[in-house]
Protein backbone atom coordinates (compact mmCIF):
# COMPACT_ATOMS: atom_id res chain seq x y z
CA UNK A 1 0.00 0.00 0.00
CA UNK A 2 2.55 2.23 0.82
CA UNK A 3 4.69 3.91 -1.95
CA UNK A 4 2.67 2.44 -4.71
CA UNK A 5 0.19 4.81 -7.04
CA UNK A 6 -2.51 6.25 -4.76
CA UNK A 7 -6.13 4.85 -5.50
CA UNK A 8 -7.99 7.37 -7.27
CA UNK A 9 -9.72 8.73 -3.98
CA UNK A 10 -13.71 9.05 -5.04
CA UNK A 11 -15.56 8.31 -1.53
CA UNK A 12 -14.57 9.56 1.49
CA UNK A 13 -14.97 8.85 5.35
CA UNK A 14 -14.93 12.35 7.47
CA UNK A 15 -15.28 11.05 11.26
CA UNK A 16 -16.43 13.97 13.22
CA UNK A 17 -18.09 15.45 9.71
CA UNK A 18 -20.97 17.45 11.95
CA UNK A 19 -18.58 19.80 13.93
CA UNK A 20 -16.83 22.63 13.35
CA UNK A 21 -13.62 21.54 10.99
CA UNK A 22 -16.11 18.26 9.98
CA UNK A 23 -18.65 20.08 8.47
CA UNK A 24 -16.04 22.69 6.47
CA UNK A 25 -13.95 19.15 5.22
CA UNK A 26 -17.31 17.67 3.99
CA UNK A 27 -18.22 20.97 2.35
CA UNK A 28 -14.62 21.08 0.35
CA UNK A 29 -14.61 17.59 -0.60
CA UNK A 30 -17.86 17.99 -1.87
CA UNK A 31 -16.95 20.56 -4.09
CA UNK A 32 -14.26 18.94 -5.47
CA UNK A 33 -16.78 16.38 -6.51
CA UNK A 34 -15.82 13.55 -4.06
CA UNK A 35 -18.69 11.41 -2.67
CA UNK A 36 -18.74 12.14 1.17
CA UNK A 37 -19.80 10.37 3.82
CA UNK A 38 -20.14 11.71 7.10
CA UNK A 39 -19.95 9.56 10.50
CA UNK A 40 -20.74 11.38 13.70
CA UNK A 41 -22.76 10.75 17.33
CA UNK A 42 -23.55 14.22 17.31
CA UNK A 43 -21.94 14.87 20.52
CA UNK A 44 -20.57 18.36 19.89
CA UNK A 45 -22.02 18.40 16.44
CA UNK A 46 -24.90 20.14 15.01
CA UNK A 47 -27.52 18.68 12.34
CA UNK A 48 -27.31 22.20 11.49
CA UNK A 49 -24.06 22.16 10.46
CA UNK A 50 -24.73 19.46 7.45
CA UNK A 51 -28.53 21.22 6.35
CA UNK A 52 -26.67 23.06 3.11
CA UNK A 53 -24.24 19.84 2.34
CA UNK A 54 -27.38 17.49 2.28
CA UNK A 55 -28.42 18.86 -1.35
CA UNK A 56 -25.43 17.17 -2.77
CA UNK A 57 -26.84 13.91 -3.52
CA UNK A 58 -23.15 12.34 -3.29
CA UNK A 59 -23.66 13.59 0.32
CA UNK A 60 -24.77 11.03 2.96
CA UNK A 61 -24.67 11.01 7.46
CA UNK A 62 -24.41 8.11 9.32
CA UNK A 63 -25.19 8.77 12.94
CA UNK A 64 -22.50 6.45 14.81
CA UNK A 65 -20.23 6.52 17.81
CA UNK A 66 -16.63 6.09 16.48
CA UNK A 67 -16.09 3.67 19.85
CA UNK A 68 -17.68 0.91 18.25
CA UNK A 69 -16.45 -0.99 14.90
CA UNK A 70 -17.95 -0.02 11.51
CA UNK A 71 -17.89 -1.17 8.02
CA UNK A 72 -18.22 0.81 5.34
CA UNK A 73 -16.49 0.68 1.49
CA UNK A 74 -14.30 4.26 1.27
CA UNK A 75 -11.30 5.02 -0.60
CA UNK A 76 -9.73 7.44 2.07
CA UNK A 77 -10.36 8.37 5.72
CA UNK A 78 -10.39 12.14 7.69
CA UNK A 79 -10.44 10.96 11.41
CA UNK A 80 -12.14 14.07 13.23
CA UNK A 81 -14.24 12.64 15.64
CA UNK A 82 -13.56 14.13 19.25
CA UNK A 83 -14.48 17.00 21.33
CA UNK A 84 -12.12 19.96 21.04
CA UNK A 85 -12.66 22.45 23.09
CA UNK A 86 -11.76 22.27 26.91
CA UNK A 87 -15.32 22.65 27.98
CA UNK A 88 -16.76 20.21 26.03
CA UNK A 89 -13.71 17.70 26.20
CA UNK A 90 -13.51 17.75 30.08
CA UNK A 91 -17.42 17.15 30.35
CA UNK A 92 -17.15 13.30 30.55
CA UNK A 93 -12.98 12.89 30.37
CA UNK A 94 -13.61 9.22 29.85
CA UNK A 95 -15.66 8.93 27.22
CA UNK A 96 -13.08 11.69 25.63
CA UNK A 97 -10.29 9.46 26.29
CA UNK A 98 -12.55 6.64 24.93
CA UNK A 99 -13.14 8.22 21.70
CA UNK A 100 -9.41 9.44 21.15
CA UNK A 101 -8.32 5.66 21.78
CA UNK A 102 -11.07 3.89 20.67
CA UNK A 103 -12.15 5.97 17.76
CA UNK A 104 -8.42 5.97 16.43
CA UNK A 105 -8.22 1.74 16.59
CA UNK A 106 -11.72 1.41 14.89
CA UNK A 107 -10.73 3.66 12.06
CA UNK A 108 -7.21 2.08 11.87
CA UNK A 109 -8.65 -1.02 11.35
CA UNK A 110 -10.68 -0.10 8.84
CA UNK A 111 -7.95 1.83 7.03
CA UNK A 112 -5.97 -1.43 7.17
CA UNK A 113 -9.01 -3.42 5.91
CA UNK A 114 -9.01 -1.60 3.00
CA UNK A 115 -5.94 -0.38 2.77
CA UNK A 116 -6.96 2.96 2.30
CA UNK A 117 -5.05 6.86 3.61
CA UNK A 118 -6.17 7.55 7.02
CA UNK A 119 -5.68 11.27 7.96
CA UNK A 120 -5.60 12.12 11.73
CA UNK A 121 -6.16 15.21 13.40
CA UNK A 122 -4.04 15.20 16.20
CA UNK A 123 -3.82 18.52 17.66
CA UNK A 124 -0.74 21.19 19.56
CA UNK A 125 -1.79 20.16 22.47
CA UNK A 126 0.70 17.12 22.04
CA UNK A 127 3.32 19.37 23.28
CA UNK A 128 1.49 20.79 26.63
CA UNK A 129 2.59 23.50 28.23
CA UNK A 130 6.11 23.95 26.06
CA UNK A 131 9.01 24.63 26.77
CA UNK A 132 10.46 25.32 23.30
CA UNK A 133 8.95 27.73 21.42
CA UNK A 134 8.11 28.22 18.50
CA UNK A 135 6.89 23.84 18.88
CA UNK A 136 8.33 21.94 16.10
CA UNK A 137 7.99 18.39 14.92
CA UNK A 138 10.31 16.79 16.87
CA UNK A 139 9.65 18.43 20.65
CA UNK A 140 8.21 15.87 22.48
CA UNK A 141 5.92 18.25 24.69
CA UNK A 142 5.25 18.74 28.54
CA UNK A 143 1.93 17.27 29.26
CA UNK A 144 0.97 16.78 32.97
CA UNK A 145 -0.73 13.08 32.14
CA UNK A 146 -2.76 13.58 35.29
CA UNK A 147 -4.76 16.97 34.63
CA UNK A 148 -7.83 18.07 33.58
CA UNK A 149 -6.37 18.38 30.05
CA UNK A 150 -5.52 14.84 29.89
CA UNK A 151 -7.80 13.08 28.83
CA UNK A 152 -7.51 15.38 25.46
CA UNK A 153 -3.93 15.26 25.31
CA UNK A 154 -3.14 12.23 26.33
CA UNK A 155 -5.88 10.68 24.41
CA UNK A 156 -4.41 12.47 21.00
CA UNK A 157 -0.61 11.32 22.05
CA UNK A 158 -1.88 7.74 22.06
CA UNK A 159 -3.95 8.30 18.64
CA UNK A 160 -0.77 9.13 17.26
CA UNK A 161 1.37 6.05 18.86
CA UNK A 162 -1.47 3.67 17.35
CA UNK A 163 -1.21 5.75 13.89
CA UNK A 164 2.39 5.13 13.64
CA UNK A 165 2.57 1.59 15.14
CA UNK A 166 -0.29 0.64 12.50
CA UNK A 167 2.12 2.25 9.84
CA UNK A 168 5.18 -0.03 11.36
CA UNK A 169 3.66 -2.69 11.45
CA UNK A 170 0.50 -3.04 8.83
CA UNK A 171 1.90 -0.50 6.80
CA UNK A 172 -1.53 1.47 7.08
CA UNK A 173 -0.88 4.65 4.45
CA UNK A 174 -1.55 7.19 7.85
CA UNK A 175 -1.12 10.71 8.09
CA UNK A 176 -1.14 13.17 11.54
CA UNK A 177 -1.80 16.85 11.41
CA UNK A 178 -0.99 18.52 14.48
CA UNK A 179 -3.79 21.14 14.21
CA UNK A 180 -2.77 24.29 16.47
CA UNK A 181 -5.68 26.77 17.19
CA UNK A 182 -8.51 27.42 14.33
CA UNK A 183 -11.33 29.31 13.98
CA UNK A 184 -14.06 30.23 11.63
CA UNK A 185 -17.76 29.81 10.61
CA UNK A 186 -19.71 27.06 11.82
CA UNK A 187 -18.39 26.76 15.19
CA UNK A 188 -21.07 26.76 17.87
CA UNK A 189 -21.65 29.81 19.66
CA UNK A 190 -21.72 27.89 22.98
CA UNK A 191 -18.40 25.93 21.84
CA UNK A 192 -16.28 27.81 24.71
CA UNK A 193 -13.55 28.36 22.72
CA UNK A 194 -11.84 31.87 22.98
CA UNK A 195 -12.61 33.53 19.28
CA UNK A 196 -16.35 32.51 19.66
CA UNK A 197 -16.90 33.63 23.27
CA UNK A 198 -15.15 36.79 22.46
CA UNK A 199 -17.22 37.23 19.37
CA UNK A 200 -20.18 36.51 20.78
CA UNK A 201 -20.22 38.35 24.21
CA UNK A 202 -18.85 40.97 21.76
CA UNK A 203 -22.02 40.91 20.07
CA UNK A 204 -24.58 40.58 22.71
CA UNK A 205 -22.75 43.34 24.78
CA UNK A 206 -21.94 41.56 27.36
CA UNK A 207 -18.19 41.45 28.98
CA UNK A 208 -15.51 39.61 27.53
CA UNK A 209 -14.47 37.02 29.73
CA UNK A 210 -10.17 36.90 30.17
CA UNK A 211 -8.87 33.95 31.95
CA UNK A 212 -5.69 34.40 33.83
CA UNK A 213 -3.77 37.86 32.77
CA UNK A 214 -5.01 37.22 29.42
CA UNK A 215 -0.78 37.81 28.36
CA UNK A 216 -0.91 33.31 27.18
CA UNK A 217 -0.59 33.46 24.15
CA UNK A 218 -1.69 31.80 20.88
CA UNK A 219 -2.01 31.42 17.08
CA UNK A 220 -4.88 31.35 15.17
CA UNK A 221 -5.44 29.61 11.66
CA UNK A 222 -8.60 30.74 9.84
CA UNK A 223 -10.70 27.44 8.90
CA UNK A 224 -9.99 27.69 5.08
CA UNK A 225 -6.63 27.75 5.61
CA UNK A 226 -6.54 24.96 7.97
CA UNK A 227 -8.80 23.07 5.64
CA UNK A 228 -6.73 23.29 2.63
CA UNK A 229 -3.75 22.14 4.84
CA UNK A 230 -5.29 18.85 5.71
CA UNK A 231 -6.48 17.53 2.24
CA UNK A 232 -2.72 18.64 1.34
CA UNK A 233 -1.05 16.45 3.62
CA UNK A 234 -3.91 13.56 2.89
CA UNK A 235 -2.78 14.13 -0.80
CA UNK A 236 1.06 13.87 -0.67
CA UNK A 237 2.07 10.90 -0.40
CA UNK A 238 4.80 8.74 1.82
CA UNK A 239 4.60 11.65 4.39
CA UNK A 240 3.80 9.48 7.12
CA UNK A 241 5.31 11.77 10.47
CA UNK A 242 3.24 14.47 11.86
CA UNK A 243 2.97 17.66 10.38
CA UNK A 244 1.78 21.09 12.19
CA UNK A 245 -0.81 22.86 10.21
CA UNK A 246 -1.34 26.00 11.81
CA UNK A 247 -0.65 30.07 11.74
CA UNK A 248 2.38 31.31 13.01
CA UNK A 249 1.11 34.97 13.93
CA UNK A 250 1.18 34.52 17.84
CA UNK A 251 -1.52 36.90 19.66
CA UNK A 252 -1.97 37.39 23.90
CA UNK A 253 -5.68 36.43 24.72
CA UNK A 254 -5.62 40.48 25.72
CA UNK A 255 -5.13 41.24 22.24
CA UNK A 256 -7.48 39.05 20.72
CA UNK A 257 -10.24 40.71 22.69
CA UNK A 258 -8.97 44.22 21.88
CA UNK A 259 -9.58 42.88 18.11
CA UNK A 260 -12.80 41.72 18.46
CA UNK A 261 -13.82 44.68 20.12
CA UNK A 262 -12.79 47.15 17.60
CA UNK A 263 -14.31 44.74 14.62
CA UNK A 264 -17.65 44.72 16.40
CA UNK A 265 -20.29 47.40 17.07
CA UNK A 266 -20.00 46.13 20.77
CA UNK A 267 -20.01 47.92 24.18
CA UNK A 268 -18.65 45.45 25.90
CA UNK A 269 -15.67 45.31 28.61
CA UNK A 270 -13.37 42.80 30.00
CA UNK A 271 -13.80 40.83 32.79
CA UNK A 272 -10.97 38.45 34.03
CA UNK A 273 -11.59 35.00 35.86
CA UNK A 274 -9.18 32.39 36.72
CA UNK A 275 -6.83 30.79 34.31
CA UNK A 276 -7.58 27.08 33.91
CA UNK A 277 -5.84 25.01 35.64
CA UNK A 278 -2.54 23.28 32.95
CA UNK A 279 -3.76 26.63 30.58
CA UNK A 280 -0.67 26.24 28.21
CA UNK A 281 1.42 29.71 28.54
CA UNK A 282 2.37 30.00 24.92
CA UNK A 283 1.83 28.19 21.86
CA UNK A 284 2.79 29.09 18.01
CA UNK A 285 3.40 26.63 15.28
CA UNK A 286 6.92 26.09 13.34
CA UNK A 287 5.26 25.78 9.56
CA UNK A 288 7.96 25.22 7.71
CA UNK A 289 7.94 20.98 7.53
CA UNK A 290 4.73 22.32 6.04
CA UNK A 291 5.93 24.78 3.74
CA UNK A 292 8.81 22.62 2.15
CA UNK A 293 6.60 19.37 2.25
CA UNK A 294 3.13 20.39 1.06
CA UNK A 295 3.70 23.96 -0.50
CA UNK A 296 1.22 24.80 2.25
CA UNK A 297 1.30 27.95 4.38
CA UNK A 298 -1.98 30.22 5.98
CA UNK A 299 -3.13 32.89 3.04
CA UNK A 300 -5.80 34.55 5.52
CA UNK A 301 -4.72 36.99 7.85
CA UNK A 302 -6.45 37.24 11.50
CA UNK A 303 -8.55 40.85 10.67
CA UNK A 304 -10.20 39.39 7.91
CA UNK A 305 -11.00 35.67 9.10
CA UNK A 306 -12.50 37.92 12.39
CA UNK A 307 -14.66 39.75 10.20
CA UNK A 308 -16.01 36.80 8.34
CA UNK A 309 -16.74 35.10 11.83
CA UNK A 310 -18.08 38.05 13.25
CA UNK A 311 -20.47 38.28 10.00
CA UNK A 312 -21.44 34.47 10.66
CA UNK A 313 -22.20 34.85 13.83
CA UNK A 314 -24.11 38.03 14.13
CA UNK A 315 -26.43 36.25 11.26
CA UNK A 316 -26.69 33.01 13.56
CA UNK A 317 -27.39 35.60 17.07
CA UNK A 318 -30.22 37.02 14.48
CA UNK A 319 -31.76 33.97 13.69
CA UNK A 320 -31.57 32.26 16.95
CA UNK A 321 -33.02 35.91 18.16
CA UNK A 322 -36.16 35.83 15.62
CA UNK A 323 -36.73 32.30 16.19
CA UNK A 324 -37.16 32.79 20.29
CA UNK A 325 -39.19 35.85 19.42
CA UNK A 326 -41.72 34.02 17.54
P1 LIG B 1 -15.92 19.84 17.21
O1 LIG B 1 -16.18 19.51 18.64
O2 LIG B 1 -16.64 20.96 16.57
O3 LIG B 1 -16.16 18.55 16.31
C1 LIG B 1 -15.91 17.24 16.74
C2 LIG B 1 -16.94 16.32 16.08
O4 LIG B 1 -16.68 14.97 16.52
C3 LIG B 1 -18.37 16.65 16.51
O5 LIG B 1 -19.21 16.66 15.38
C4 LIG B 1 -18.73 15.53 17.46
O6 LIG B 1 -20.12 15.28 17.55
C5 LIG B 1 -17.93 14.38 16.89
N1 LIG B 1 -17.66 13.31 17.86
C6 LIG B 1 -17.18 13.44 19.12
N2 LIG B 1 -17.07 12.24 19.70
C7 LIG B 1 -17.49 11.32 18.78
C8 LIG B 1 -17.63 9.91 18.79
N3 LIG B 1 -17.30 9.18 19.85
N4 LIG B 1 -18.10 9.31 17.66
C9 LIG B 1 -18.45 10.02 16.58
N5 LIG B 1 -18.35 11.36 16.53
C10 LIG B 1 -17.87 12.01 17.61
O7 LIG B 1 -14.34 20.05 17.09
P2 LIG B 1 -13.47 20.59 15.86
O8 LIG B 1 -12.87 21.88 16.24
O9 LIG B 1 -14.22 20.47 14.60
O10 LIG B 1 -12.28 19.53 15.88
C11 LIG B 1 -12.24 18.45 14.97
C12 LIG B 1 -10.95 17.66 15.16
O11 LIG B 1 -9.82 18.51 14.99
C13 LIG B 1 -10.82 17.03 16.55
O12 LIG B 1 -10.21 15.77 16.40
C14 LIG B 1 -9.90 17.97 17.26
O13 LIG B 1 -9.15 17.31 18.26
C15 LIG B 1 -8.99 18.45 16.13
N6 LIG B 1 -8.40 19.76 16.45
C16 LIG B 1 -9.14 20.90 16.30
C17 LIG B 1 -8.57 22.13 16.62
C18 LIG B 1 -9.31 23.42 16.43
O14 LIG B 1 -8.76 24.48 16.75
N7 LIG B 1 -10.50 23.45 15.89
C19 LIG B 1 -7.27 22.18 17.15
C20 LIG B 1 -6.58 21.00 17.31
C21 LIG B 1 -7.14 19.78 16.94
N1 LIG C 1 -9.74 31.81 27.06
C1 LIG C 1 -10.13 33.05 27.55
N2 LIG C 1 -11.46 33.33 27.58
C2 LIG C 1 -12.41 32.47 27.13
C3 LIG C 1 -12.01 31.22 26.61
C4 LIG C 1 -10.66 30.93 26.60
O1 LIG C 1 -9.30 33.86 27.94
O2 LIG C 1 -13.61 32.82 27.19
C5 LIG C 1 -8.29 31.52 26.99
C6 LIG C 1 -7.90 30.14 27.51
O3 LIG C 1 -7.66 30.18 28.91
C7 LIG C 1 -6.62 29.89 26.72
C8 LIG C 1 -6.88 30.60 25.38
O4 LIG C 1 -7.94 31.52 25.63
O5 LIG C 1 -5.52 30.49 27.34
C9 LIG C 1 -7.30 29.65 24.26
O6 LIG C 1 -8.36 28.87 24.76
P1 LIG C 1 -9.19 27.86 23.84
O7 LIG C 1 -10.12 27.13 24.75
O8 LIG C 1 -9.75 28.59 22.69
O9 LIG C 1 -8.07 26.87 23.24
P2 LIG C 1 -6.89 26.02 23.92
O10 LIG C 1 -6.72 26.40 25.35
O11 LIG C 1 -7.31 24.62 23.75
O12 LIG C 1 -5.69 26.40 23.12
Amino acid sequence: MIGGAMKETIKVLVTGGAGFLGSNLCQRLLEQGKQVTCLDNFYTGKKENLSALLRYPTFKVIQHDVCQAINLDVDAIYHLACPASPPHYQRDPIQTTKTNILGALNMLELAKNLQVPILLTSTSEVYGDPHVHPQKEEYWGNVNCIGPRACYDEGKRCAETLFMDYHRMHQVDIRIARIFNTYGPKMCKDDGRVVSNFIVQALQNKPLTIYGSGEQSRSFCYVDDQISGLISLMEKPNLHTPVNIGNPIEKSMNEIAQLVLTLTPSNSRLVYHPLPVDDPKQRCPDISKAKAQLGWEPKVDLTTGLQRTISYFSALLERTESVVAQ
